[in-house]
């Protein structure tokens, strides 16, 4: 099935596909056996950090290996890709089902432009495109101060403005802005289920993401599926767990120089997470 149709399918059954981010292979093993375990299809994605750590390719190998060997529906997708040029070498590689064209650092005309470029390219080869119009605050990592909720609330989408961005680029996903923030913060993230009720109406041939899934109650990241998300994005939450279980298991064992030997263990706090977002996105038992 394409991402097309998983998406789809999502949509019609009420249910989201985990967007998680793979910033090392342990990270990679415990979203893919999480997924294995809960028979869940999931879509893994790489920002231009994480790309620059593994190489396009070798991302694309680890990702079509897996395919094979864990036998169940592994998506991969482009997060947070700034240029075009960049969108295009991932997209001219085999593999990749989406790209995210994150335009929303330049002027509105200059995003519609890149993002409609990327969208004529992707289409050319099966790929969908996911466009981001309101820059979405905060950074995937954990934040020691409260959400600055009046900041936030300045990029807030604007349901009439996103059907307009839609109509004029042509892309298959529009990242939504209505109260989620990368990262974790001290306070919960409150989302506003109005408001994304209202830009689900105005799109309602669009498949709507949510970033910053990480640190969102799990009530209300199923209160957002029901109002039309069909794809969450987690990264600082495996990260965290990636942290916690390596500082705790050097901290067993700090004179273990093999650090492979327990690196299945840490693979496995990560799965932990991913199995818990799976559950909670009701992705389970889809594959
Ligand atoms: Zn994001």
């Amino acid at each position: 099935m394409t991402a097309r149709e998983w998406f789809t399918r999502a949509e019609k059954e009420n249910f989201a596909i985990g967007a998680f981010n793979v910033d090392n292979l342990e990270i990679f093993k415990g979203i893919v056996t999480a997924a294995k375990n809960k028979n869940s299809p999931v879509m893994v994605q790489f920002s231009p950090g994480e790309v620059g750590y593994f190489g396009l390719k070798n991302l694309v190998d680890l990702v079509i290996n897996a395919r094979e060997e864990y036998k169940i529906p592994i998506l991969l997708n482009l997060d947070h890709s700034r240029t075009v040029e960049d969108c295009r070498a991932a997209i001219s590689q085999p593999g990749f089902d989406d790209v995210h064209f994150d335009g929303s650092h330049l002027e509105i005309d200059e995003n519609i432009k890149n993002a409609k470029d990327v969208v004529a390219f992707a289409h050319s080869k099966g790929v969908i495109v996911e466009g981001e119009m309101d820059k979405l605050g905060g950074s995937s990592e954990v934040h020691e101060e409260e959400i600055d909720e009046a900041t936030l609330r300045q990029s807030y989408t604007d349901p009439k403005r996103a059907a307009k961005f839609v109509k004029e680029t042509g892309v298959d996903i529009f990242a939504a802005v209505c109260g989620n923030i990368h990262g974790t913060f001290l306070n919960q993230k409150d989302l506003d289920i109005a408001l994304l009720t209202q830009i689900k109406g105005a799109l309602p041939d669009t498949f709507l993401a949510l970033h910053g899934g990480s640190g969102t109650p799990a009530e209300q990241i199923k209160l957002a599926i029901k109002a039309g998300i069909v794809k969450v994005n987690i990264n600082t939450e495996l990260r965290v767990a990636y942290h916690d279980a390596l500082l705790e298991k050097l901290g067993e064992s700090p004179n273990e120089y093999k650090i492979y030997s327990f690196s299945n263990e840490i693979a496995m706090a990560v799965a932990a997470v991913v199995e818990n977002k799976i559950d909670v996105f009701g992705s389970a038992g889809k594959a």
